[in-house]
């Protein structure tokens, strides 16, 4: 039952974090036209269960029109709105507020800041919380994104036992944070990760759809592509187990997924978290199953 539909307006982004999941860069291909973000938004309202779109990236408001109108599709055919960004537009909160008044007009119901260290160094001033303090004083609901940077603490319990070595902070390690943030962290015995702890990849309540029309159940893995078939019948066609790679994930997790393929291990089998684990199986997959896994810009390829 869908009930959101993430909009990736465009994989373009003013930033390059070390932890973006989907390697967005002021370099980075794939922006919605008008006309396919049209065609988007009629699906996702054909589909009765989805209430809310969400417009994000990348950076929406790098595409501050597009962005706009395709609010107004959405609260024409009474979808509810959300918006996620870095806030790299709030040069003042005076100025924040000129490009917050429009989306308040058009009913935003949801604006999501990130907020952290990994986006902003200074945190007493910074665009985010300009944008949070103009929202704020506008009455918009507004909220903070915030991403720890990983830290090296000691477990109490768990795979390893008390004393080993875990990482804390909620940076997940998938995409860029991978390539940048994995090196010398410490980690855990690939069986240890049995499950997907994050996404419900039996029954999807949100889906990201980017400019390619793919639509995401976790970031680079894939359900279906709307320009080939409506979302409506995605949903409706989408079989968890027989997913070669959502079956195996449901059935055991990335360690599944790593035994099911015969993913060879790096030296020691260890892993960061159960993200690291099943992105380097996915990355492992792209060319045998290139219509489950893409784009591969989202895997740091091409
Ligand atoms: S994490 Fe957000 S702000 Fe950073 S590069 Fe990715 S989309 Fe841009
Ligand atoms: S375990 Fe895999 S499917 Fe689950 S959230 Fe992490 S990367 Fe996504």
């Amino acid at each position: 039952m869908l009930t959101q539909v993430h909009l990736l307006l465009t994989y373009m982004c003013n930033s390059e974090c070390d932890h973006c999941f989907v390697y967005c860069s002021p370099a980075a291909k794939g922006t919605f036209t008008l006309q396919r973000l049209r065609h988007v938004m009629e699906d996702a309202a054909a589909v009765e269960t989805v209430e809310w779109v969400y417009f994000e990236g990348g950076e929406p408001f790098l595409f501050y029109p597009l962005m706009v109108e395709g609010m107004r599709i959405a609260r024409d055919k009474g979808l509810r709105t959300g918006m996620v960004t870095n806030a790299y537009w709030a040069t003042s909160e005076e100025d924040a507020a000129l490009w917050l008044q429009p989306l308040s007009q058009l009913g935003l119901a949801d604006l999501s800041i990130s907020d952290d260290p990994y986006h902003y160094e200074k945190r007493d001033d910074n665009p985010a919380r300009r944008a949070f303090a103009a929202a704020k004083s506008m009455g918009m609901a507004a909220s903070v994104i915030s991403i720890e940077k990983p830290s090296v603490a000691t477990a109490e319990s768990g795979g390893r036992g008390k004393g080993m070595p875990i990482v804390g902070g909620n940076t997940r390690f998938r995409g860029r944070a991978v390539q940048k943030l994995a090196e010398g962290l410490p980690g855990r015995p690939w069986r240890d990760f049995a499950e997907c702890p994050y996404e419900d990849l039996r029954e999807p309540k949100r889906v990201h759809i980017d400019p390619y029309g793919h639509v995401h159940v976790c970031q680079g893995l894939l359900m279906g592509n709307v320009f080939e078939q409506p979302l409506s019948q995605i949903e409706k066609d989408y079989l968890p187990d027989s997913h070669p790679i959502c079956g195996p994930l449901l059935r055991g997790g990335p360690a599944a997924l790593a035994e099911e393929y015969g993913f060879v291990h790096r030296g020691d089998g260890d892993y960061i978290d159960a993200c690291h684990l099943c992105y380097l199986d996915r990355l492992s997959l792209l060319e045998r199953f290139p219509h489950c896994l893409a784009p591969r810009q989202v895997y740091g390829l091409g």
